[in-house]
Parts: C-alpha cells; sequence; structure tokens
C-alpha cells in the first residue's frame, strides 16, 4: 500500500489513520521512498532528516494505538521552507551566510505542528532569504517545475511548491513578502496560501521585510490548506504584530458559507502584460463563478501601477536593517582573512550573500539614507497607505477580488536572471496583498497549451480567511485540477 498514498491529501490520510486503514509510518515511509526517487531531477528539499521523522511517525502510531483522540495532522508529513526555525535542524536560507547554522529553538508555527502531532518533513529550498520569484537565487541549489524541468518552480517559496507538486509531502510551509507562496503554488499546480498579516505568529521565521512577511500553507486542496493554518494561525506574545482574534473553524466555514457572493474584478490586474493563456483560463474561473450565481462587478484600485515600486523600497529597506544581523561576529558566516573588526564586517559580508541579497541592501540602505528618505522611503509608505485605502473601500463593495496569480504560466530556467526588472514584474499581482496586509490564496484553475499551471488568486477582507477558502473551495469541487499530477521519470 505504502507506494500508493504520497498523493493523497492530508484530509484523506487523516480519516484512513483515523479508522486504522493505514499508519503514519506506512505514509512517512511513502513520501521518503517518493523524495529519493524524483528529488534527485526535482531538488525540492536541501536537506532532511529521514532517522526524525520515522521516530516522529511511530510516536504518532504510538498515541494512536493508546487510544488517544488526535487532531486531523498527527502523523502526517509537512516539508518546511528552510526559512522557519525548527530546533536541532539546519537553518540556511539558502544562504552561503547562514551556512552550518542549526537552530537551537522551534518558531511558533513549528511548535504549534509538533503540539499537533504532524511529522516535520526537512528543509527545502528558496532564493537565498527569500528574495527571487524563480528559487534561481538559492546558493545550495536548483529547484525545477516539476511539470516541467527546463522550467523554474517559481519562488521563493519554489521547494515548498514543488515537493507538494512532486508528492514529496502532502503539505508544505513556506513565507510570503511580496508573493512567495502564492506565485509558486500557481506555478507549480497546487494551494498556496498568504494569510492576514498577524494572524500567523513569525516567531522563529528569519525575517526579510518584517510588515511583510507571513508564513502561509500549501497543499493539495483547499481544505488541506484550511487544516494547516487551522493549526498555525493565533495570537503569539512573541511576536508583537500577531493579532488576538478568534479563529474560526475554517473547515466548518467552508462546509457553511456557499455563497452566492460578490466578486470583484479589479480591472488594473487584467491589462497589458498579461498572458493570454493566463488570461482565458482566469476568465473562464470568473465565468464559472457568474453560472453559480455570484454576482461580478468590475472594481478599480488606481494605485495598483504603483505597487512593485512601493514594494521594492520598503522591502529593501527593511531587508537592509533586518540583515545588518549577519556580520560575521556572531552565527554567520565569518571570513578567515579578516585583518580587524571593519575588515571582518566587510568581508564576511561580502562573502556570504549572493548577488540578489547584496543588491536589496544596497538598495534599502540608498533609499534610508539622509537626504534620499523623504524622498523615497517616506513616500513609498504614503503610497502603501492609499493601495491599502484601494482595497478597503473595494472591500465595501464585494466579498473578494479575482484575478490572475501570476502575469505567465512558469518561465524556463536562466530566462529572467540578467533581468532583475522582469524578475521583479513576475510579483505584479501578488505584491498589492502584502502590502496592504489582506488574505490572497492561489488555486489551479488550470493549464496552458503546453501543460504548465494557470492559477487563480482570490483575495479578501482582513481576517476573512474563511470566506477565501469557502470561494476557492467551490471551484475546486467543480474542476478537479487538484487531482492531476504531473509526470516525473
Ligand atoms: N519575489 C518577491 C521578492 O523577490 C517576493 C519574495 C517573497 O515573497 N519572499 O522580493
Amino acid at each position: 500500500m505504502a507506494e500508493t498514498l504520497y498523493y493523497r491529501t492530508a484530509s484523506e490520510l487523516s480519516r484512513e489513520l483515523e479508522s486504522k486503514k493505514i499508519t503514519s509510518e506506512e505514509i512517512v515511509r511513502s513520501v521518503i521512498e517518493r523524495t529519493k526517487a524524483v528529488d534527485g531531477s526535482v531538488g525540492a528539499f536541501i536537506s532532511f532528516d529521514e532517522d526524525d521523522a520515522l521516530a516522529r511517525a511511530k510516536a504518532s502510531d504510538e498515541r494512536r494505538s493508546r487510544g488517544r483522540e488526535l487532531g486531523p495532522l498527527d502523523g502526517i508529513p509537512i516539508g518546511i521552507k528552510d526559512i522557519l526555525a525548527v530546533e536541532g535542524q539546519p537553518l540556511t536560507c539558502a544562504s552561503r551566510m547562514l551556512g552550518k547554522f542549526v537552530s537551537p529553538y522551534d518558531a511558533t508555527a513549528i511548535r504549534k505542528l509538533k503540539e499537533n502531532g504532524a511529522v516535520i518533513w526537512g528543509r527545502l529550498n528558496m532564493d537565498e532569504f527569500a528574495m527571487g520569484s524563480s528559487t534561481e537565487n538559492s546558493s545550495v541549489k536548483t529547484t525545477v517545475n516539476p511539470w516541467n524541468t527546463d522550467c523554474i518552480p517559481g519562488g521563493s517559496s519554489g521547494g515548498s511548491a514543488a515537493c507538494v507538486a512532486a508528492g514529496e509531502a502532502p503539505l508544505s510551509l513556506g513565507s510570503d513578502t511580496g508573493g512567495s507562496i502564492r506565485q509558486p503554488a500557481a506555478l507549480c499546480g497546487v494551494v498556496g496560501m498568504k494569510p492576514t498579516y498577524g494572524l500567523v505568529s513569525r516567531y522563529g521565521l528569519v525575517a526579510f521585510a518584517s510588515s511583510l512577511d507571513q508564513i502561509g500553507p500549501f497543499a493539495h486542496t483547499v481544505e488541506d490548506a484550511a487544516l494547516l493554518l487551522q493549526a498555525i494561525a493565533g495570537h503569539d506574545d512573541r511576536d508583537s504584530t500577531s493579532f488576538k482574534t478568534d479563529i474560526p473553524d475554517y473547515r466548518k466555514e467552508i462546509e457553511k458559507k456557499r455563497g452566492p457572493w460578490k466578486l470583484g474584478i479589479p480591472k488594473e490586474y487584467f491589462g497589458e502584460g498579461l498572458d493570454p493563456e493566463v488570461r482565458k483560463a482566469v476568465q473562464a474561473a470568473v465565468e464559472f463563478y457568474r453560472s453559480e450565481g455570484c454576482e461580478i462587478v468590475d472594481v478599480s484600485l488606481p494605485h495598483t501601477e504603483h505597487a512593485v515600486g512601493v514594494y521594492y523600497i520598503i522591502a529593501t529597506a527593511e531587508a537592509s536593517s533586518n540583515l545588518a544581523r549577519y556580520d560575521g561576529v556572531r552565527y554567520t558566516h565569518r571570513s578567515p582573512e579578516a585583518v580587524d573588526a571593519i575588515d571582518l564586517y566587510f568581508k564576511s559580508r561580502a562573502e556570504g550573500f549572493g548577488p540578489e541579497v547584496k543588491r536589496r541592501v544596497i538598495l534599502g540602505t540608498y533609499v534610508l539614507s539622509s537626504g534620499y528618505y523623504d524622498a523615497y522611503y517616506l513616500k513609498a509608505q504614503k503610497v502603501r497607505t492609499l493601495i491599502r485605502g484601494d482595497f478597503l473601500k473595494a472591500f465595501n463593495e464585494v466579498d473578494a477580488l479575482l484575478t490572475p496569480t501570476t502575469p505567465s504560466p512558469a518561465f524556463r530556467k536562466g530566462e529572467k536572471t540578467d533581468d532583475p526588472l522582469q524578475m521583479y514584474l513576475s510579483d505584479t499581482y501578488t505584491i498589492g496583498a502584502n502590502l496592504a496586509g489582506i488574505p490572497g490564496i492561489s488555486i489551479p484553475c488550470g493549464f496552458s497549451e503546453s501543460g504548465l499551471p494557470i492559477g487563480l488568486q482570490i483575495l479578501g477582507r482582513p481576517f476573512h480567511e474563511g470566506d477565501l477558502f469557502a470561494i476557492a473551495n467551490t471551484f475546486e469541487q467543480a474542476h478537479h485540477y487538484h487531482a492531476k499530477h504531473p509526470e516525473l521519470k
């Protein structure tokens, strides 16, 4: 049986565990075998600890055999982006800077997963410090798109998306600062959700841009994404930006909320630069909702054209200050060549950071420097407020917005590596949600002619994740794209 388990959804596996048809050990063995069989070509994992995962699986089986009532994630393997702290495991952010660093503590999201009995499974590849859209900025290895290994999986959580798409874990966690969950989810044909800013504690998530970063789930289905979010959401004293709010039962919300909804189509998300195949698939999704009785209205988010510019000022400013801690003195790469303290900072940082991280630190330092602060950083903050205002105004009128997740399906490896601006533009449709702090989900909504997945993005009101899950689930139930898997040799 074990070999047939790796593409099951977490919800299915959970039901079978409950009825004692399978064991967690069988599930974990099947994902380990699958990972060993395909990860040589997919490259989703930076590292994994087979023995640790099997020990956790056996502990879960033992809990179950003692007749204890267990939560739905107990015994389910979950892949982890290599930016989240797991006690005793390497934490590299795919950077030479963190090299051999081993985390001394658990991130809050990880602690919660462990309390839920989940099996923490491996460290997933990413763009260095989560800066990028293709996972090509990893200093460790290349991850490819399981649907076409000549193409990128998206980024920065490329490993998290590819591992679910390739059956190497039924669930994974990623982080999203400007689209890093939703964009790779769209390009790899899986579900990915960025929660409202403040819903999930960032404690133990290595900081890139603290006012934008959120942790979120990858899964095959909307229900599975809801299950995983349920486990990690909630206030945490260790993150002063985490919100005190009641967390609803998301699976109940999916059942209870059936629409019809009023859905907005922001015209700025359907302009020039949108690939015709993506446009067609998203328009078909819009028509599906109309046929379900939803009211579809045109809306405008007039400051959208400034989103990418504002993001690359605010995100780089915050990164330049967050990354100042990597000085070669404490836990990071320490240059062996240095002759004095200043030389140690310079050399350690020059050797430890890759080119994109350096570009961001330089940009961010520039926009914060005296004389330029008002012209760039302060102005960007003001425009950010306008962008948030656009969304909140739209949500006075509609329940959610439907948009493409990405301007095009997955592009080819190397296609944009020499052109940072083109790379930055692949976040055009995802960045707004981070600037506004609102939740967004990407679900598969079709394929291009060459067989690459296309994603539909649904954006919602702050803390209305339940609405997004319900709206997304309606589409998923009628289309079943989630049941299609790439053919990997
Ligand atoms: N691609 C965007 C960037 O490079 C977003 C990254 C992210 O969400 N972590 O900054």
